[in-house]
């Protein structure tokens, strides 16, 4: 008997570790699990070491193809210096749409089915011109998601700028969201990556179906407010498949000999892991007052450790991983800190093995800036949180973690807005790893994390629905194939 033929899924991720990750990820579950081929796109990469080796270490699986795309031309696309973070991604993905386009029509066998992160919704229309099912898989949670798509109608709805309202925005049957907590995009309405943002939301209407990287019993509510027909039903044709937990998995040698000895030597549960993702940076006044507290607090810690921001948040995001800041790095450290935590602490310069790290059995809290595969890396290994939200939807995300998943502590003022002085870290750094509320919130966490590796194991939420997700994919395209 022929075999099946098996299904081409072509995979566009935008540029950065977070998106890269969950987008690798997600085509190598397709290919493991539901036996699919896959090609994932990406632009070039912006970071030397970190993206490099996440793309190699992708590539020795054996599992699917990379494809980097050439550099799309910018001269013409009048991006500022200063654009924000979110523009600079959006005007880089739609100028890579040439690029794109020509590699899928100059591939032997064309792809059965597309698969755009959000920052590439103006590409789902390369899937109606091909004839092909398109997906936007947003690599974040389903209260962003809700955000987002309902945001077309809030630009509608809301006068004035989000951030001076005093009442919450309401989402239908969602956690209404605070202002201070709304995405960088939705800040201020008159720049130029709201008008992406909103663009973007409005475009995944074009497409089949929504993958996201949470699972069902994380985010039941919202989930279910999403799928009402007066909420999605408005916004897009087709399903959300809830496929996560999707994170990088461990490299055996990752933490390296020093580190692993290291970590080894600690009693179970008792090093704070302190790391701010990708892109992540404190000012040189933050990083002295995190540094005191993390000292005050007397608990075991390992830091990853970069160079004070001079200028925005996401300042650094596009050099993540280059590893260009040495020992030098220390210098901004108050004098005599790392002598004095000597016997307790590790602060690794700019970049650090993170799944590694926090997998280990030695660690029990993690210090973090809620991006998303950090939280869940976080919560699959059942470690609890302080969330320290900076910038892009990590507001959202730590209001998520510690006020309605539960596996999260917080500073009472966001980090983004009022300096977290010295006593109030060290406060928390114990709560989390010595307190009562932090004995509630771990065993919380390993509630979080049961039900995740349930979701993804063969037969469980997240498995199923990317079934699905083929079933329908091969639905979709029999449909298209005769309509044309
Ligand atoms: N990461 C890492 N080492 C570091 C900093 C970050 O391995 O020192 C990884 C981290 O494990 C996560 C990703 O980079 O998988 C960061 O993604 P996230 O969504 O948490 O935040 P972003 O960088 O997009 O803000």
């Amino acid at each position: 008997m022929e075999k099946p033929k098996k299904l081409h899924a072509a995979l566009l991720s935008s540029p950065g570790m977070g998106h890269l990750i969950p987008v690798i990820e997600l085509g190598k579950r397709l290919v493991a699990d539901h036996g699919f081929q896959v090609t994932v796109f990406i632009l070039p990469l912006q970071a030397s070491g970190a993206e490099a080796e996440i793309i190699e270490f992708a590539m020795t699986t054996k599992l699917l193809d990379v494809l980097e795309l050439p550099p799309p031309e910018l001269s013409a696309s009048g991006l500022g210096e200063d654009a924000a973070l979110a523009t600079r991604l959006a005007v880089m993905m739609r100028e890579a749409r040439p690029a794109f386009r020509s590699a899928l029509v100059a591939m032997d066998v064309r792809p059965d089915v597309l698969i755009v992160d959000l920052f590439g919704t103006e590409h789902l229309c390369i899937g109606d011109e091909l004839g092909i099912p398109k997906y936007v898989y947003n690599t974040s949670n389903a209260w962003f998601l809700a955000l987002a798509i309902y945001s077309p109608t809030l630009d509608k709805e809301v006068k004035g700028e989000y951030v001076d309202r005093t009442e919450p925005l309401e989402i239908p049957g969602c956690k209404p969201v605070r202002p201070e907590d709304v995405v960088d995009p939705m800040l201020d309405r008159s720049n130029q990556q709201y008008r992406e943002y909103v663009r973007q939301a409005g475009e995944i209407r074009m497409a089949d179906g929504i993958l996201l990287n949470v699972w069902e019993d994380l985010q039941a509510e919202t989930l279910a407010a999403l799928r009402k027909e007066e909420f999605l039903g408005r916004v897009v044709n087709g399903p959300v498949y809830t496929v996560g937990p999707l994170i990088r998995p461990v490299r055996r040698a990752g933490l390296g000999k020093e580190l692993l000895v290291w970590l080894d030597k600690q009693p179970s549960e008792s090093v704070m892991f302190v790391s701010f993702g990708s892109g992540g940076t404190l000012s040189a006044e933050q990083l002295v007052e995190l540094a005191w507290g993390l000292e005050l607090s007397q608990q075991r810690f390992i830091w990853v450790l970069r160079r004070p921001t001079v200028k925005s948040l996401d300042g650094s995001f596009f050099d993540a991983g280059k590893g260009g800041d040495g020992d030098e790095v220390l210098s901004f450290l108050p004098v005599g800190f790392t002598a004095r935590t000597r016997d307790r602490g590790l602060v690794l310069p700019s970049w650090g093995p993170q799944v590694e790290i926090l997998s280990h059995p030695s660690v029990g809290g993690f210090l973090s800036h809620c991006g998303w595969n950090s939280t869940l890396e976080s919560m699959t290994n059942g470690v609890p949180m302080i969330a320290w939200p900076l910038y892009a939807e990590q507001r959202l995300n730590a209001t998520l973690l510690a006020e309605e998943i539960g596996v999260a502590v917080r500073p009472k003022a966001l980090p983004s807005k009022e300096i977290v002085v010295r006593e109030e870290v060290e406060e928390l750094v114990r709560t989390v790893m010595v307190g009562e509320e932090g004995h509630a919130t771990r065993a919380r966490v390993k509630e979080v994390k049961r039900s995740a590796e349930m979701a993804v194991a063969r037969g469980g939420s997240s498995y199923e629905s990317l079934r699905k997700m083929k079933e329908d994919c091969q639905t979709r395209g029999h449909q298209i194939k005769k309509s044309r």
